[in-house]
Order: structure tokens, then C-alpha cells, then sequence
């Protein structure tokens, strides 16, 4: 792929890990700047560990990930898992964080989910991605403060998303990508099933060469435009 700086906004820790990652860890290897940035840590998605425990375990995931994979990552630990709402606060912050790195390509959820956190987070993305390009909201003439649009947003292929899904692009994915997402994922403890049994890994691993078998290449992310086509009939 063509290098570029790819920012990837998920609800929680490992939810753009998951779906974003290969994509992520290609464009670091084609010498591209990807980052990560989680809304909240997801703290409350173990059921044996406490939050305060499981939320500290999330974020140091968190950073043993990206630097796996050659990214930068930033989590909102402030914000409550379960209970993130797009209003202006967040979209805000979000905008200013687009502004500091001035990303060519969002990556964000499929607006649809079985998951409120994960529609809420799509719809953070699209107001904070319309603040950063906004004339006159808060703008300075710094390097980080002056406004900043967005060349594309796709959405993610993540699980929970599923209702509407429909590819309209897809990513090549090299074998070291694909290693070093492996061996990165591995270190996030829900994804190795240890929470809840979902066989997180083995899921988006298949997704990759069913995704690669579309594309006609060894291995593939897909993602979608950020508007639904709409079908005339
Ligand atoms: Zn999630």
C-alpha cells in the first residue's frame, strides 16, 4: 500500500487492534505512520479480574501491541467502558487529537452493532473528523492547531459490526504483517479467549485469507466506505 498516516479509532482497546492491526502493521512496513487510539480501555471486559486491575492489564496491552507492530497508540482511560456517548466533549478531544496527527486515512467502526459503545465510537469519529476540518473552531496557527481535513474514512471489519457490512475496499496484506500482527495479538489476554472464550485470534486470522481469497492475494483486510451505498430501485 502507499505509505500515508493512518489513525484507527476504536471503542475499546483491541477493537481496532483486531480488524485494523495487518493494515496497520503493512503501512509501518511500507514506512507509513500508524496510530492507534482507543476511547476507552474496555476495563470492563473481564469477569473475574477487578476494573481497576483489568483496566491497567488492558492498557499495557495496549502499548505492548502497538509497539509490536510499529504504531503509536492513545487510550482515553477517563472514559467508562460502557458508557461511551458521542457528544461534543469527546468529539472534541478526538478533533484535536486528528489535528496533532493530521491523518490522511480514518480508520473507524461500521456505524452498525450489536455493541453501543463500538455506534457510538463510529459517530465520534465522523464529528470529530467534521470539527477537525472546521473553519474557525479552534484554530491556531500552529503546526497542531490549525485545521485539518481528512482525505478518507473506512470502517473496520470488527465482528460485533457485522449488520450492513459491505466491503468496498481491500487491503493487501504481506506475510511479515501478518506475522507481526500475530505475534503482537497474542499479547492481549481477551483476544486469546481467556475472558469470555471468543476465539478472537483464530477469527481474524481466517478473515484475513478469506478476505486475501476475494482480493486474489495470500491475505486481506477489507474495509468500507464510510457512506452506505444506497441502491436505486
Ligand atoms: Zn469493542
Amino acid at each position: 500500500m502507499t505509505p500515508r498516516t493512518i489513525l484507527a479509532v476504536g471503542a475499546h482497546i483491541g477493537d481496532m487492534d483486531l480488524a485494523a492491526g495487518p493494515v496497520l502493521a503493512q503501512n509501518v512496513l511500507d514506512g507509513g505512520r500508524s496510530v492507534l487510539l482507543a476511547l476507552t480501555p474496555g476495563e470492563r471486559g473481564h469477569p473475574r479480574m477487578s476494573i481497576d486491575d483489568y483496566r491497567q492489564q488492558k492498557i499495557d496491552e495496549a502499548h505492548s501491541f502497538a509497539a509490536g507492530i510499529g504504531a503509536e497508540i492513545i487510550v482515553y482511560d477517563d472514559i467508562s467502558d460502557g458508557f461511551l456517548t458521542a457528544d461534543d466533549d469527546v468529539a472534541a478531544r478526538l478533533a484535536r487529537d486528528i489535528r496533532a496527527i493530521r491523518p490522511e486515512l480514518l480508520l473507524s467502526h461500521w456505524p452498525r452493532s450489536i455493541h453501543r459503545d463500538h455506534e457510538q465510537a463510529s459517530l465520534a469519529a465522523d464529528r470529530a473528523r467534521f470539527l477537525a476540518g472546521l473553519p474557525g473552531w479552534e484554530e491556531s496557527d500552529t503546526a497542531e492547531g490549525s485545521r485539518h481535513g481528512v482525505g478518507r474514512v473506512l470502517r473496520t471489519e470488527n465482528w460485533e459490526d457485522a449488520e450492513g457490512f459491505s466491503a468496498t475496499a481491500y487491503v493487501a496484506i504481506e506475510d511479515e504483517a501478518r506475522r507481526r500482527w500475530r505475534e503482537a495479538i497474542a499479547g492481549q489476554a481477551f483476544a486469546r479467549g481467556e475472558t469470555y472464550g471468543f476465539r478472537y485470534i483464530d477469527y481474524y486470522d481466517a478473515q484475513l485469507t478469506t478476505r486475501g481469497a476475494l482480493a486474489r492475494v495470500p491475505a486481506a483486510v477489507a474495509l468500507a466506505d464510510a457512506e452506505p451505498r444506497v441502491e436505486a430501485l
